[in-house]
């Protein structure tokens, strides 16, 4: 017969974790299941300057690990393995992965959300070293630099906005002519005098491979074929995010964008009625603060709802 776990984790970044330390020194044994991005975001970033008690900082790979450890020590176990589908209706809920089906009395969703890319190979080999998908995680390293922001969204507004703290210069690449932000929040780029505001503009090419480090960008403008290149040495992603929670279509109420809607901080609903035993925490239910340390706090809420959950329940 295949074992019944008390708690399944889904995700290992910092929610996901946070949820692991806490459920397993309650001693729920959690399975933290790893997909594709394992350590989530922090993972693919370099110094963490705001995560509390660190007052030098942390290398983000450094602080997962650090928190991977600490919820093994209690008894957490990881697995890689994606999550095909889910029966969150059925009692023990059902997951089918790629290895294979597992049973669980309480899932929590801590499959973050993950930061659009332009998908050249050249910014994905600099992610860490220049190219950013978080002004406000790496923002700090371009004091007096020139950078630029791809995007025409709210976000791609508000990185550029924050950026012009540190940087030089804020160029603001967008592939079109409209932009898709606010009113309020593009006034506001297009009259800050350090942002210039470059449309009909796609980058080709990030520059600095070999230096490992962002030394420019190869442009093109949209509208004449022209190429050209810009010294810059910081490209930000502003282009969105993608909640990972897909999979569990028509079981849980979502947003317009996808995100995972929650009651109570925590508590996953399906047309307003509170699904028993599943619960969702980090980026994956958050498009507001999408930081570290709320992704950590909801994590902890997440265990301890499942705690009380499986308390009620008589286990
Ligand atoms: P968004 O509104 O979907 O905008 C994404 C932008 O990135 C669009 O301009 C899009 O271009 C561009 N883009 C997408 N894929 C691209 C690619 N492969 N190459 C180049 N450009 C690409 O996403 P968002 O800005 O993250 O905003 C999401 C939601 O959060 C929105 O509802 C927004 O209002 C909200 N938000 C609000 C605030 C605020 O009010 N302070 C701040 C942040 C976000 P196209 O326009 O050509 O599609």
């Amino acid at each position: 017969m295949t074992e019944i776990r008390d708690t399944v984790i889904l995700g290992s970044g910092c929610a996901g974790l946070t949820a692991a330390i806490y459920a397993a020194r309650a001693g729920l044994k959690p399975l933290v299941l790893e997909g594709h991005e394992p350590g989530g975001q922090l993972s693919m970033t370099t110094l963490v300057e705001n995560f509390p008690g660190w007052p030098e900082g942390i290398q983000g790979p450094e602080l997962i690990d650090n928190m991977k450890k600490q919820a093994a020590r209690f008894g957490a176990t990881f697995e890689t393995a994606h999550l095909n589908a889910a029966v969150l209706g059925a009692r023990p809920i059902q997951l089918k992965t790629s290895t294979g089906e597992i049973l669980t009395r309480t899932l929590i969703v801590a499959s973050g959300a993950s930061a659009r890319w332009l998908g050249l190979p050249s910014e994905q080999s600099l992610i860490g070293h220049g190219v950013s998908s978080c002004a406000t995680c790496d923002g700090f390293f371009f004091r007096g630099r020139e950078i630029a922001v791809v995007g025409g969204g709210d976000s791609a507004m508000e990185e550029a906005l924050f950026l012009t703290r540190f940087a030089s210069k804020v160029t603001l690449l967008h592939r079109r002519e409209g932009f898709r932000a606010s009113k309020i929040m593009l006034e506001r780029a297009a009259a800050h005098p350090k942002i210039a505001l470059r449309p009909n503009t796609v980058v080709e090419e990030v520059l600095g491979v070999e230096e490992r480090e962002v030394k420019g960008l190869r442009l093109k403008d949209v509208k004449t074929g022209e190429l050209c290149e810009l010294a810059v040495s910081g490209l930000f992603l502003g282009i969105g995010h993608e909640p990972n929670a897909k999979m569990f279509a028509g079981q849980i109420d979502v947003d317009a964008e996808g995100y995972i809607k929650t009651t109570g901080d925590v508590l996953t609903t399906l047309n307003g009625v509170v699904v028993p035993g599943v619960f969702a925490c980090g980026d994956v239910q958050d498009r507001r603060y999408r930081q570290a340390i709320t992704a950590a706090g909801s994590g902890c809420m997440a265990a301890l709802e499942a705690e009380k959950f499986l308390e009620a329940q008589g286990y």
